[in-house]
């Protein structure tokens, strides 16, 4: 038998963890984690180029280690007064996360989600040496502002996690919620918009709950409405004493000159580059629409992605999509799957395979 990972010294903590483990594979509709399926557009991608050429020529210096121009063009980018001091980024928004555990989370502390919510959150809590403690939601997947602060009251944890909307239900959450979770903490309240640019787009961010919070932090990615995700671009806004927290644990010149460059020349650009966002909409709508019109149950998504009950046999379901060339998620939940909205074609690729299934059934 071939050496397993348990076998090694490794931290005790560490043993029986599962990696994340999303599959990768080369299917025709990939709609199984939540990116953006449409390319970069090509008027942004010659002057992403051009950038990443300025770059390269000044390689084989370190970066900008405050990586200032980028956290510059956040601040704009996300308004509301925000200056650079209030702006960190790093490799996607895990990384960010990531960071903010290592200096809030780490052994004997505690970090708080409601499940079910983004499978990272307990990952990147435990590999810090902390404690993952789940609270609960409605049936519909919903939070009231009185049953989160009392769970996050008597939880009492150092950090806690608000995935607005959340991930892998498509959830909206109300800021009232946040701000009753914050008025019931102690601890670090990180609000996770990674979809925030999918919502309607008369709700409010909980970036205008910054001031005067020191311990509410937003992050936010380039991954998905960005159309960025293989350049692993995430940050977020806080405190400027928050963003000196950070410092302290991450790894120096943790961002490369050549994704600096890139983030930067995309953010210039940012209304194109986000002008598939209501065409993603709309296929998310349409993707709800039918899946009741099949007699699923979708639930409300402000985000990306459709979370649908009423599936007999997910992993069933699931391998007959694959074999017809089309790739969703099965997120553990009985009875449901996940499926991102991709363009329409992709979109109803994945419609008909769905439909094509249920009359075979
Ligand atoms: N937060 C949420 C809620 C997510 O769904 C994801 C990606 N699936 C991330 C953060 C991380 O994204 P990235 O590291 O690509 O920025």
């Amino acid at each position: 038998m071939s050496l397993s990972f348990e076998d090694l010294p490794i931290r005790d903590d560490l043993r029986g963890m599962i990696p994340y483990g999303a599959p990768q594979a080369p299917l025709p509709v990939a709609l199984n984690v939540n990116e953006n399926t449409h390319p970069v557009p090509d008027e942004v991608a010659g002057d992403i180029l051009d950038a990443i050429a300025r770059a390269l020529r000044d390689i084989n210096r370190y970066p900008d280690r405050e990586f200032t121009a980028l956290r510059e063009s956040f601040a704009g980018y996300l308004g509301e007064g925000l200056q650079r001091e209030q702006i960190w980024a790093a490799n996607g928004s895990n990384e960010v996360l990531q960071h903010i555990l290592q200096a809030f989370g780490g052994p004997g502390r505690t970090a708080f989600g409601f499940a079910p919510t983004y499978s990272m959150y307990p990952l990147l809590t435990r590999a810090t040496g902390a404690a993952w403690v789940a609270g609960t939601r409605e049936p519909d997947h919903s939070l009231s502002a009185e049953s989160a602060a009392a769970q996050v009251a008597e939880a009492d944890p150092d950090v806690i996690f608000l995935c607005a909307p959340n991930n892998p239900t498509g959830t909206p959450l109300p800021l009232e919620v946040v701000t009753a979770v914050y008025e019931a903490s102690r601890g670090i309240v990180i609000v996770d918009e990674a979809y925030q640019e999918f919502a309607p787009r008369d709700s409010p961010s909980a970036v205008t709950l910054l001031p005067g919070r020191e311990r509410l932090v937003v992050s936010r990615t380039m991954s998905k409405a960005f159309a960025f995700a293989g350049a692993r671009v995430g940050y977020l806004a806080a405190d400027p004493a928050f963003i000196d927290a950070l410092r302290l644990v991450r790894l120096p010149y943790h961002l490369s000159a050549l994704t600096q460059a890139a983030a930067t020349a995309a953010l210039a650009h940012a209304s194109t580059m986000l002008r598939m966002v209501d065409d993603i909409v709309g296929q998310r709508d349409r993707i709800s629409a039918t899946l009741e019109a099949l007699g699923y149950r979708p639930y409300e998504s402000w985000s990306n992605f459709v979370l649908f009950g009423g599936v007999e046999d997910p992993s069933e379901t699931w391998r007959r999509l694959y074999s017809r060339g089309v790739l969703i998620r099965d997120v553990g939940i009985p009875h449901h799957l996940r499926v991102t909205a991709g363009t329409e074609a992709e979109t109803t690729a994945f419609l008909d395979a769905l439909a094509s299934i249920d009359s075979e059934a």
